[in-house]
């Protein structure tokens, strides 16, 4: 045995992967496998000194986890099976607080909690299966996206509506991106020289979807999104929170059913949905910067919403030591926390140009005056977080 662990994330029609050596954190292969299903399926991947391109047409998720087995690195590296096999699996309903050892009853648990994310499980149940095949006697790990929120008190995680939603059905308040967020906070930690048992952060993860969450005393105690990824801030493709009015509306004056209209909020709004242009944070940079108001307003709302989030946020925290910007646009785009920031003056951020100018990309800084409250930009690495979890549950 080793004590490498192969770290798998199932989409849809994407497999995001990598094989992580735990002690060093060391990256030895990372990939993806895409269009699964479709005559372009590939696998894409590289190495710290390689790298290529395996073509795998029509594969599905069984097929395209043999071929990343197939993969040159691979066959030297996975050569010896890995220690573990981490899975980041989206919902863990209310089962589920922490990263788990796969076995029957947990993946029977796992199928339950798809009815609460239909679009996602049933993927990371595939992956499962599949990764069980291919490495039967490898130990599985499932890292939910939920877990890390489950510590959320009660009066911030129902919604209110009729109670017997709740007992019933599970209708509640899960939150996601907790990997991200446990990640992301216990660095800042690090990075202001704080115990995390002893620290209060707000973390923003703004990437393709973007939550933000209050951590206090190393648990999270709110976040933005909801029972699905859909409630909270503006994101690329999502609307974040609407009037829940809109649904019933929307339906009658367009002559749409109730599943067409959670479409439109699931992939045709957000960033996309208002600008017209993009999902992408940097086409609607380009574009704005070209005269197109619309982009310049999906820009604007992005900022306001996110800073309204944060503000809510508040309400769980008796102090903050930082707040956390990560994910693909917290972590690379200096104007979108330079216009964030500007929305909450009063909470006492203020940002230094310089230092936001030069962290991201890659940097973990402190990017705020002297005299602000602290705002971080951390990159998140929930691979290298699922790889820790796998060595703590499974490892010698
Ligand atoms: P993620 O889902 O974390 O990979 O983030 C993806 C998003 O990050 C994309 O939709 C881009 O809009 C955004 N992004 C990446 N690089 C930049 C950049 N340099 N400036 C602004 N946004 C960026």
């Amino acid at each position: 045995m080793n004590n490498n662990v192969l770290v798998i994330n199932c989409g849809s029609s994407s497999i995001k992967f990598g094989l992580i050596e735990a002690a060093s954190g060391k990256r030895l292969i990372s990939g993806l496998a895409e269009r699964l299903g479709d005559s372009g399926a590939r696998v894409v991947w590289k190495t710290q000194s390689d790298g290529g391109t395996l073509s795998i047409p029509d594969a599905d998720h069984a097929h395209a986890i043999q071929a990343i087995v197939e993969i040159p690195a691979a066959k030297t590296l996975l050569a010896t099976p890995p220690m573990a096999i981490g899975h980041r699996v989206v919902h863990g309903g209310e089962q589920f607080s922490a990263s788990t050892q796969i076995d029957a009853a947990v993946l029977t648990a796992i199928e339950d909690c798809s009815n609460l994310a239909p679009l996602h499980n049933p993927a990371n149940i595939v992956g499962i299966n599949a990764a069980m095949a291919q490495f039967p006697a490898v130990p599985q790990v499932a890292v939910f996206d939920t877990a890390f929120h489950q510590t959320i008190p009660n009066h911030a995680y129902m919604y209110a509506v009729p109670y017997e939603w709740y007992d019933r059905l599970g209708v509640r308040r899960y939150g996601f991106h907790g990997t991200s967020h446990r990640f992301v906070t216990q660095r800042a930690a690090e990075i202001l020289g704080l115990e995390y048992e002893n620290s209060s952060f707000i973390s923003a993860h703004l990437g393709n979807g973007c939550s933000a969450a209050a951590v206090r005393a190393g648990r999270s105690v709110d976040t933005t999104m909801g029972m699905t990824p859909l409630e909270g801030l503006m994101m690329g493709t999502r609307s974040g929170n609407v009037d829940p009015a809109l649904h019933q509306f929307i339906a009658q004056a367009l002559g749409m059913t109730l599943e067409q209209v959670t479409t439109q909020l699931n992939k045709h709004s957000g960033l996309l949905g208002v600008s017209g242009v993009s999902n992408d944070m940097r086409t609607l940079f380009a574009a704005a910067a070209d005269g197109n108001e619309r982009a310049a307003l999906a820009i604007e709302m992005f900022c306001f919403r996110l800073a309204r989030g944060v503000a809510a946020l508040t309400a769980s925290l008796n102090q903050i030591d930082a707040l956390i910007f990560t994910g693909g646009i917290g972590e690379n785009s200096a104007p979108i926390r330079e216009k964030c920031i500007g929305y909450l003056q009063l909470l006492n951020f203020e940002l230094d140009p310089a230092q936001n100018a030069i962290h991201g990309r890659g940097r973990a800084g402190n990017i705020s005056t002297s005299t602000s409250t602290p705002v971080l930009v951390i990159p998140t690495d929930e691979e290298w977080m699922i790889s820790q979890d796998c060595a703590a549950l499974i490892g010698r």
